[in-house]
């Protein structure tokens, strides 16, 4: 009989943020391939003995996509029940679709369990809400990784500057410079604020923020490095307010000793 391959998105890296169904799946299968995406906290509640890192190999080098994809076939053909466990959400630019794809052209009986994505619970976690209903009607999630110079660049920064809603951008931390300074030749206010928000939700959880034109800067002096989020758009700014209400509760007002004895 052949196995089913379940592919699972993790959550930004909280376990208290696994859906009910990816924590039993966890619990229940044979093999977990994962790689370091879905964060220390939640790869730990997976036995040694049950799981495969196909992330970083020794060397340094990514293992390659279609090995991943020939062992997830090959475990399922054994007759295990495999879990391919994807950092936030796996149809988010986690090639989840590549490998269901490839598992659905093998024959392979296969699952989609969705993750709640970085994309916005990493803003989210920062005080950071990616739409707003004064000044952010929309969000576009795109990655970063490209090259805005290059004459092939998938992403159009200038079309996303003239959406004036929220640009959320992954895999955006080494090309920072390149897109921000794309958005501004596209005409974008250089004061618009950006955060960064680097390991969402793990116990090293970190942020910095900026604007348009110093977030650069801000990214080298907290030392920002991947897996991180990049928000632009003016609700990067709601941050100061929102973060210090969680931290203090309710502005007592001036009435607030009104009252008392
Ligand atoms: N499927 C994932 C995204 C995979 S692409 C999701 O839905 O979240 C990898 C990128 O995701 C990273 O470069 C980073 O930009 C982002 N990312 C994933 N987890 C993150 C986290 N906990 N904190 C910050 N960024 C994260």
């Amino acid at each position: 009989m052949t196995g089913t391959v379940y592919l699972v998105g993790s959550g930004p890296g909280d376990p208290d943020l696994l859906t009910v169904r990816a924590r039993r799946l966890l619990e229940e299968a044979d093999v977990v391939l994962h790689d370091k995406l879905p964060g220390p906290e939640i790869i730990d509640l997976v036995p040694d003995g049950r799981r495969e890192d196909v992330g970083k190999r020794a060397g340094g080098e990514r293992t390659p996509q279609s090995e991943t994809n020939a062992r997830l076939v090959e475990l399922a053909r054994d007759g295990k029940d495999v879990v391919r466990l994807k950092g936030g959400d796996p149809f988010v630019f986690g090639r989840g679709g590549e490998e269901a794809a490839y598992l659905a052209a093998h024959d392979v009986p296969f699952e989609v369990i969705p993750g709640v994505t970085s994309a916005v619970a990493g803003p989210a976690v920062a005080g950071i809400p990616v739409t707003h209903r004064e000044y952010a009607s929309s969000v576009s999630v795109v990655t970063g990784h490209e090259d805005p110079t290059k004459e092939e660049s998938a992403v159009d920064w200038a079309a996303l500057a003239a959406t004036g809603g929220t640009i959320v951008v992954l895999m955006g931390v080494g090309k920072l410079p390149e897109y921000t300074a794309a958005l501004r030749e596209a005409g974008m206010d250089p004061e618009t604020p950006v955060a960064l928000v680097e390991r969402a939700t793990w116990p090293d959880q970190q942020v910095a923020t900026g604007t348009l034109e110093t977030i650069v800067d801000a990214r080298d002096a907290a030392g920002i490095e991947p897996p991180a989020i990049t928000v632009v758009g003016a609700v990067a700014g709601e941050r100061e307010r929102v973060v210090e209400f969680l931290r203090n509760g309710p502005d007592p007002g001036p009435d607030a000793n009104a009252g008392e004895p």
